[in-house]
């Protein structure tokens, strides 16, 4: 007998229609013979809707109420699937993460997963029960609910899979897998067949929502094979696996985008030692994310760096740049959020040239302005002008020909 981990996002949990779908599903993994945790994200765009409520009332809403808020929508959807389980004849019962003791740090809104207790969960599938945990909550170790990011439900899931030794954790979406490029903005973007952990944790974190990057790496540091398949049919979809079980190494194997960062240039820096500390220790200090830092040759003993920011971060990071500007002596701060950057991601770079050459290339054909760059062994990093997000993502899937190579690799 199996254990099987499935988690649900909000779309496929939509309405009660569907949510008497993903009952079926969950009755049907259980009568061939497994045992069964589903994990539920809040009903359709439920926990935007909680977010924004928050701050209707609030602007800088206090974040213990924020998660005792938000958390809400995952708990609303767990208590139905289990009703909706019952009604199938099934025993089920909702496990909320302060009953599973999903123990987590105490970062409101961004905690991190420390340890779950799997008893509680063991005993329910042992008379036979499905259980069903909301995914995106925690408990902090003061014992206040805690949530733990965007998209969370994933990680909570891999997480949940890994503390109980399950089998596989079934990521279910609304799309057929882990695809070369977003599907819904490049129209022959191919399902791939497996993906590797770091391939997909660099997709992940460069934009690729499919998963959170979390779970991925939850999923990496504890070996859970991870399926990424529909929550509408049984089509096998994709596999996250060990680099080891790849056949074969895709030069590129995905091309991701992303358009929460914003750019801040700081004009005519002086060009001497300890600049870039002072710059950077209080953007860390004040918990601004750097993502990507360019500097430019000096010019007479000065110089000018731009670098990325998360763009719900720009004012905070835009008011401590222009004070920094000052203390430097430097002439100038710009920002600019009308950015987006796209990225290229693939295990078979680490031993092919080229990549780079061909990615410019194909921008430039399309007279896309490279504004900055960044590489690491098995991705390369552009940041564009917005507006042209669709046109390089689609010409990059083109130019890396991934609707064909796919093809292939479905074929083994
Ligand atoms: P869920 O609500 O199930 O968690 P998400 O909206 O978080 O679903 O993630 C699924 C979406 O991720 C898809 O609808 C798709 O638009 C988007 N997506 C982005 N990049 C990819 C990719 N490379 N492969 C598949 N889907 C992707
Ligand atoms: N409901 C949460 C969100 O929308 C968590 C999740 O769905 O994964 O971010
Ligand atoms: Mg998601």
């Amino acid at each position: 007998m199996a254990l099987i981990v499935q988690k649900f996002g909000g779309t496929s949990l939509g309405d009660v229609e569907r949510i008497r779908e993903v009952a079926g599903r969950a009755v049907a993994a259980q009568k061939a013979g497994n045992d069964v945790v589903v994990v539920v994200s809040a009903m359709g765009t439920e926990t935007d809707a909680l977010v924004a409520l928050a701050h209707q009332v609030s602007d800088a809403p206090n974040p213990r109420e924020y998660d005792v808020l938000v958390s809400t929508g995952e708990q609303k959807t767990a208590a139905l699937l289990a009703m909706a389980i019952q009604v199938l004849g099934v025993p089920a019962r909702s496990l909320l993460a302060s009953q599973v003791k999903i123990h987590t740090d105490n970062r409101h809104a961004q905690a991190r997963i420390q340890r779950i207790d799997g008893e509680l969960i063991r005993g329910e599938l042992e008379r036979g029960a499905v259980v069903v945990v909301p995914g995106f909550q925690g408990i902090s170790p003061e014992g206040n609910i805690t949530t733990i990011g965007r998209g969370g439900s994933d990680t909570s899931a891999v997480a949940l899979a890994a503390a109980l030794g399950a089998d596989v954790c079934e990521i279910r979406t609304d799309v057929e897998g882990v695809f070369t490029s977003d599907p819904g903005l490049v129209p022959n973007a191919r399902k791939l067949a497996r993906v590797s952990y770091d391939e997909m944790l660099e997709m992940a974190s460069l934009g690729a929502k499919i998963l959170q990057t979390r779970s991925v790496r939850f999923g990496k540091q504890y070996g859970v094979p991870i399926h990424v398949r529909s929550s509408f049919n049984d089509k096998e979809g994709t596999w996250v696996v060990p680099e080891s079980e790849i056949m074969e190494r895709l030069v590129v194997s995905g091309v991701t985008y992303n358009r929460d960062e914003a750019k801040i240039t700081i004009f005519s820096v002086p060009d001497v030692p300890g600049v870039a500390a002072r710059i950077f220790v209080p953007m860390s200090d004040a918990g601004v994310v750097v993502d990507i830092i360019v500097q430019n040759v000096s010019t007479r003993g000065h110089t000018d760096v731009t670098f990325t920011v998360g763009r719900s971060d720009l004012t905070r990071a835009l008011s401590l740049a222009e004070r920094l500007a000052e203390e430097l002596g430097a002439s100038g701060v710009e920002s600019n959020d009308s950015i987006a950057k796209v990225s290229v991601v693939g295990l078979g770079m680490k031993d092919h040239a080229g990549v780079a050459a061909t990615m410019f290339q194909a921008l430039s054909d399309e007279g896309v302005n490279i504004e900055m760059i960044n590489t690491s062994e098995i991705k390369i990093s552009v940041v564009i002008e917005e507006k042209y997000t669709e046109l390089a993502c689609r010409t990059l899937h083109d130019a890396f020909e991934l609707d064909k190579i796919v093809a292939q690799e479905e074929v083994l």
